[in-house]
């Protein structure tokens, strides 16, 4: 709802000028090109439209200027299109902007309640009874949010925090009349592995048409580590960016080099049989069934270009750490699987016990993207429209997956 600006403003013994508008020796500045105005040199958003040479304002802006320069508390009541004038009861409010994570301070006269809930793009904080007459919109340069917006209704105040895809998760941390929200990025989740498998001197299988599991298991993972990280703002590493040999023990010493919270290896199947097709997710664990063993076995056998470790005994602790991670393996094998799983055959989520795995403290998976065998799959796996397709739903698969993880 719009007022005429003259008329409303005169109510309250403030001047209006065309460009500003006086009050005492206070005056605030209308920028109409920007939608703003300023005031002490601060700028505040404002909506407006000019009718018979008459300026109109929305009501959140004519509350805001009348708060500044005459210190009344009025607000303006967006549901039911009102003024109403109310005490403020949130003292002060901070906003704190960082890489990772924001963080937001309430500060109250008195106790009070809030509620939190989702709203499209937007994280919605409601305060039972708190009134802050003192903003009505915050820009943020900050990657996980977008800007704040600051609504009332005589039932308290509404903070629309518009959230980005960056948005992770949030905590909150009341203490007495202290409420504190921090708003934390994916970034903040911590480092993905993404592992093209094999490459150098280990091609890996060799499919149709002399195609190299290694070229595609690089091409996607690449993809897919790109689509993290601008679409999403992880934090994602490759074991190799190139092609060359990177032996299973350095993959793992990578992931523990980067303290990693998820580990995903990227790899292309192989059959004899020609019409073999479809992605197959894997978790580590023993395997069960004679195909799992057989591609256990074709996986494993990159140990032969590896100096032989032969360290048992290290094999058998690491599985047991890996242990400690099989559920939440199984969760982010089922999150992934259940997106690339669409238009193509379903083999199902499967587990075997893959060194490349075993040396991983984190939640890991290896995707076998489809048979680079079948003529069908080759020429759908070397595909740039494909590998970007695939990319886009293990990446969204990963996302998901943190997603149950830490809004848990
Ligand atoms: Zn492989």
């Amino acid at each position: 709802m719009m007022f005429a600006l003259d008329s409303i403003l005169s109510i309250y013994s403030i001047n209006f000028k065309k460009n500003f508008a006086t009050y005492k020796n206070d005056t605030i500045y209308f920028n109409f090109e920007e939608s703003t105005f300023s005031y002490k040199g601060k700028k505040f958003k404002m909506d407006y439209k000019m009718e018979n040479n008459k300026t109109f304002l929305d009501g959140n802006s004519i509350a805001l200027i009348i708060y500044k320069l005459t210190s009344n508390p009025i607000f303006w009541d967006y549901k039911n299109n009102e003024f109403f004038r109310a005490i403020e009861t949130i003292k002060k409010f901070e906003f704190i902007e960082g890489n990772d994570s924001c963080i937001l301070n309430f500060y109250f006269s008195k106790s009070l309640n809030e509620q939190v809930w989702f709203d499209e793009n937007s994280l919605i904080i409601h305060i039972k009874d708190g009134f802050y007459p003192k903003y009505n919109y915050i820009n943020s340069n900050s990657e996980v949010i977008d800007s704040i917006r600051i609504f009332h209704t005589k039932e308290g105040a509404f903070f629309k925090i518009f959230i980005t895809t960056k948005y992770g998760s949030y905590k909150r941390i009341k203490e007495k009349n202290v409420l504190k929200f921090v708003i934390y990025s994916y970034g903040n989740f911590g480092y993905i592995i993404i592992d093209p498998g094999h490459g150098g001197e280990d091609p890996g299988a060799i499919g149709k048409w002399g195609i190299k599991e290694k070229d595609i298991t690089l091409s996607v993972s690449k993809k897919i580590a790109d689509i993290l990280k601008k679409e999403y703002g992880f934090k994602v590493i490759l074991t190799r960016n190139d092609d060359y040999f990177v032996s299973l023990k350095e993959r793992a010493e990578i992931a523990r080099k980067f303290n990693a919270k998820l580990f995903v290896s990227i790899h292309c199947n192989y059959s004899e049989v020609d019409n073999a097709e479809g992605p197959e997710t894997y978790f580590l664990s023993t395997a069960r069934t004679n195909e799992e063993r057989a591609v256990e076995t074709l996986e494993n056998s990159v140990i032969k270009y590896e100096v032989e470790d032969n360290n048992l005994l290290k094999f058998i602790i690491s599985d047991i750490l890996q242990n400690a991670y099989l559920k939440e393996s199984q969760k982010l094998a089922f999150f992934i699987h259940q997106k690339i799983n669409k238009d193509r055959k379903d083999r199902g989520i499967k587990q075997a016990g893959f060194y490349v795995l075993r040396g991983v403290y984190s939640p890991s998976v290896l995707v076998e993207l489809g048979f680079i065998s079948n003529p069908k799959e080759a020429k759908l796996l070397s595909d740039e429209k494909y590998q970007d397709e695939i990319s886009k739903k293990i990446a969204e698969g990963i996302k998901a997956y943190v997603d149950w993880y830490i809004r848990r």
